[in-house]
């Protein structure tokens, strides 16, 4: 098992930054509301994430580590429903195969956390008790320190941490009333409170895309066909400063998108008769039944069930916004 796990984890697993991304996206699935991530050297050292979510029962901590034991797809069918962002059961066996990995948590009204060292198979020691507030803390140490191939492929730990620092943006962006917290050896590298309200909702944008975006940006809301669109479509004064400020989000889903892509550009280049670097934070809601997430096994990419009624609606919803925007 610890071979497929590696394996798995050859897809999964890329650097600090994919780890941090599979461990943020299982403590959202667990419901958390506050979320703290420490990492040491750009992550290559050690990553820890500790969340409020519900926790994990004791006897459900080698499960958790088991490959697909969690997996929530009984059938193809449901692949049609998934609404949560794990669902492959693979994420923390895969880690736990090229790392140090242990797991500790608490649920409510237990009388105490418990804590678990993965071993990167399927065979564990019985977990052991720890003071844990209810939540869950994955610790992952000297990531592929036992692939020394993979090791090579690491940067500095800047460009590590820029990565990582990436992907906390992503998910602060997706996740308006999260509370987030980032420390990088030591130091605290970004804190941000969960915004509810539209004008700590700007705040927290600001924070994450800088004070200028906010400034030189508009905000949309757009509803029809059961899809709903919202977010910041920056001016074409600020795109021209910052050509990469592009988010989309699908059901609190950072993804790229050519489909998207295209359809904002369009609708910039008609209206402002700028269309080349858009910038822009915008978040799509739809029924998950019409969004397959399984494209990719990073999760970057989704395929639409109808991809004509998608990019008709961002392009007829952000046409509509730029057009009142037009002197
Ligand atoms: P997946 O997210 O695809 O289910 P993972 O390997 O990422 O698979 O996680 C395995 C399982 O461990 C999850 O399904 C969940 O039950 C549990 N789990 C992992 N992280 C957490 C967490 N932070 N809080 C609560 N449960 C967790
Ligand atoms: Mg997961």
């Amino acid at each position: 098992p610890q071979l497929i796990n590696q394996i798995a984890a050859g897809e999964v697993v890329e650097r600090p930054a994919s780890v941090v991304k599979e461990l943020l996206e299982n403590s959202l699935d667990a419901g958390a509301g506050q979320i703290r991530v420490d990492v040491e050297q750009g992550g290559m050292r050690r990553i820890r994430v500790r969340d409020d979510g519900r926790g994990i029962p004791r006897d459900e901590l080698a499960l958790a580590l088991r490959r697909h034991a969690t997996s929530k797809i009984a059938d193809l069918a449901d692949l049609e429903r998934v609404a949560s962002l794990g669902f492959r059961g693979e994420a923390l066996p895969s880690i736990a195969s090229v790392s140090r990995l242990t797991l500790t948590s608490a649920v409510a009204g237990a009388h105490s956390g418990w804590t678990l060292r993965g071993d990167g198979g399927d065979r564990f020691e019985d977990p052991e008790p720890a003071p844990h507030p209810v939540g869950t803390t994955v610790d992952v140490r000297d990531l592929f320190y036992n692939v020394p191939a993979r090791r090579k492929f690491l940067r500095t730990e800047r460009t590590e941490y820029g990565h990582l620092e990436e992907v906390i943006r992503r998910i602060a962006l997706s996740r308006p009333g999260l509370g987030l917290e980032l420390v990088h050896n030591g130091r605290s590298g970004l804190r941000l409170p969960p915004a509810t309200e539209a004008a700590a909702r700007d705040q927290r944008v600001a924070r994450i895309c800088g004070e200028p975006f906010i400034q030189q940006s508009v905000f949309l809301e757009q509803e029809g066909a059961g899809l709903r669109l919202w977010g910041w479509m920056g001016l074409p004064t600020f795109s021209r400063s910052q050509p990469d400020l592009q988010y989309f989000g699908v059901n609190g889903r950072m993804v790229r998108d050519r489909l998207v892509t295209h359809a904002v550009r369009q609708a910039y280049r008609d209206v402002l008769q700028h269309g080349r670097h858009p910038a822009y934070v915008l978040f799509l809601e739809l029924d998950p039944a019409l969004v397959d997430v399984n494209a990719h096994p990073a999760k970057h990419e989704v395929r639409f069930r109808d991809a004509r009624l998608v990019h008709d609606f961002l392009f007829r919803s952000l046409h509509r916004a730029l057009a009142e925007l037009r002197p």
